[in-house]
């Protein structure tokens, strides 16, 4: 290839490359040399500077120590301070993964850290951080993560060969099909094409859907989508409304790259197999099973927030925080060279959250934007979060005072640290001297909030790095893992129950409901949106007795709901974000909401920003340019 011999002409004259390889949209140089590989600082700011490329030089089979020698000399190099946790040596990447509870200080000031590790062992490093709370199943997510090394070399290879494909430079066009998620919400998928490209972006499940109908799923069988023609997916955020059929595309045939942030690609495979879990618990059967998972994680390239990277021959994408849930990602593409550039929003927030930081709107150019409309309604206005806060905070401590127990239905991720986040600060007065228990994933949640604290607010990475302040490490928290833990915490005295599912459809706080609801001293505060049809929906509007788990239940409990810890933008805060964006979009399309508020919206942005609105419908096709 072209670019790998332009490559070659900077290199000097001693560099003993054995090897260049492409990985994705990145350059890889194999040396024999140890000069080479630990001074090549020079070399590599030249290509980067000329070529424009990502260039890495690694060490090749013939310079590394045998892992049980480096792993020995590792032990030893790496202070006690990073409270090193594992070494993955991977032969065919030159790479030894090291991961550690504190990973600065296996890095050291300026790197120096690393450069002392590549001196002694002659391996590339590359860091991780440990999440402090212990979870197995981030840590079946995370041995997914690094499976297979020699695959990957040889896949992100080809990934990096059909890149670098010759254009056409012969019709320049760019179009849109809505597959899914548009007037309404769940299911999203988008397909953007090219003359040279096809992109897939998101692909979920309809969680709102009557199991076995047709709306469950995108239209992945719209004529325009060839799944052997596809050349990337790209997901925004781990939400099953939008990554809950990535596996199924590699199921039926799809084999190319996902983009997503690491912490979406980690609870993508949470979540999903934990989709696969209930089915299998229900008598169901899933759409797919944990192969087609693997299939996925083992071709998922997670460019970091901001990076630029080349996706097909004529597409760039950019990943940028969406403040929506942990690693969730506002999606832009650069379709030619200037041509026109799409920016995807998923589901965002422009608000300050307690564990996030507010959607990034620092876009160079922006022709198309997507926007979701989940709050985009004529009176979709959240309530300001300190008073939600105050009023949550009030009927908690009015139940406690009671003797009684709060029940919280929460998802596990998001809300649930959310909630978390904010009790934090109460824990640590003289009055909280009750446990809160947590129930269903959220444990897990957390653990992987505690492995990528640089995704989170400032506020929140601070305390996490200093861990005693951590507000996922309180001694009043409790995991639930077991009935009868479970069974403990419901025979136990005032306590605050943080538990899935999040619209009281399922999961454990199914058995809290039992065994709870009937107690006029206990409480149960909604703090997220209960869909109608709902269970949670019914005991919002005041419905008793229920039937749970086959039995009838009085419900004599406090029902509270408490707006405003929403994880998505509010209709003036959307109007905000498209006015602060650097670079004001001369269209949007609304998706990813009820039918009334994706018109609404779009009417809405059409008056106040004068620019062309519209809402499609799903099967649509919009030409972009
Ligand atoms: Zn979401």
């Amino acid at each position: 290839m072209q670019e790998l011999d332009d490559v070659k002409q900077f290199l000097p004259g001693d560099a003993e490359v054995s090897d260049i390889r492409f990985e994705g949209s990145d350059i890889v140089i194999y040396t024999d040399s140890k000069d080479f590989f630990l001074d090549n600082s020079n070399t590599v700011k030249r290509i980067v500077s000329e070529l424009k490329k990502r260039v890495e030089v690694r060490p090749s089979s013939k310079l590394f120590s045998e892992p049980e020698r480096a792993e020995e000399k590792l032990e030893d190099v790496i202070s006690d301070e990073a409270k090193l946790e594992e070494l993955i040596f991977q032969p065919s990447l030159g790479k030894v993964i090291i991961r550690a509870e504190k990973p600065g200080a296996v890095i050291g000031q300026n790197g120096q850290g690393l450069e002392e590790i590549k001196e002694e062992v002659l391996w590339s490093p590359q860091v991780e951080r440990v999440p402090s709370i212990s979870s197995k199943v981030v840590d079946r997510a995370r041995e997914l993560t690094v499976e297979d090394p020699e695959f990957r070399k040889d896949f992100l290879h080809e990934v990096g060969e059909k890149i670098r494909l010759e254009k056409s430079t012969e019709d320049q066009w760019v179009r849109l099909s809505s597959l899914g998620g548009f007037r309404q919400v769940g299911r999203s998928c988008l397909l953007l094409q090219t003359e040279e490209s096809n992109i897939l972006m998101d692909c979920g499940i309809n969680p709102s859907a009557e199991s076995g109908s047709t709306d469950n799923f995108p239209y992945l069988n719209a004529p325009e989508l060839d799944l052997r023609d596809l050349d990337a997916v790209i997901l925004g955020h781990a939400h099953m409304d939008h990554s809950g059929m990535i596996p199924y595309l590699y199921k039926m045939g799809y084999d190319g790259p996902l983009y997503c942030t690491k912490p979406t690609r980690d609870l993508m495979i949470m979540n999903t197999l934990d989709y696969i879990g209930i089915a299998h618990s229900e008598g169901a059967e899933a759409p797919y099973d944990s192969s087609a998972i693997k299939q996925a994680v083992k071709r998922t390239i997670t460019p970091d927030l901001g990076e630029v990277t080349d996706i097909t021959p004529d597409v760039r994408l950019t990943l940028k925080n969406a403040g929506h849930i942990l690693g969730s990602a506002l999606v832009h593409l650069h379709v030619g060279e200037g041509l026109h550039n799409v920016l995807y929003t998923g589901d965002y927030n422009y608000d300050e959250s307690e564990m996030l930081r507010p959607a990034d709107t620092n876009f160079q150019r922006v022709e198309t934007m997507i926007t979701e409309s989940t709050y985009g309604g004529r009176d979709d206005k959240q309530q300001p979060r300190e008073e939600a806060q105050k009023k949550f905070l009030s009927k908690m401590k009015q139940t406690l005072n009671k003797g009684g127990k709060v029940i919280v239905p929460v998802f596990a991720i998001g809300r649930s640290q959310e909630i978390l986040g904010m009790l934090a600060d109460e824990l640590d007065r003289d009055y909280f001297d009750y446990p809160v228990y947590m129930d269903g994933m959220i444990n897990d949640a957390n653990a992987l909030h505690t492995a990528y604290p640089e995704f989170l607010s400032k506020k929140v990475q601070k305390k996490i790095m200093k861990e005693e302040d951590s507000p996922f490490l309180k001694e009043q928290l409790h995991a639930i893992g077991s009935h009868n833990e479970r069974k403990e915490a419901m025979d136990s005295g005032p306590a605050v129950i943080l538990t899935t599912s999040g619209m009281v459809t399922g999961g454990p706080v199914m058995s809290y409901l039992e065994n709870l609801a009937s107690d006029p001293d206990n409480s149960m505060i909604f703090v997220g949106y209960q869909a109608e049809g709902t269970l949670g929906r019914k005991i919002q509007n005041g419905r008793s007795p229920i039937e749970v788990n086959g039995k009838t239940v009085e419900v004599n409990m406090d029902v509270e709901t408490v707006s405003g810890f929403s994880a998505h933008s509010d209709r003036q805060q959307i109007i905000n974000f498209c006015r602060n964006l650097r670079s004001s979009p001369n269209r949007v399309l609304t998706n990813h909401g009820e039918e009334k508020k994706c018109f609404q919206l779009a009417s809405t942005l059409h008056k106040s920003l004068h620019i062309d609105t519209e809402a499609p419908q799903n099967l649509e096709v919009t030409r972009l340019n």
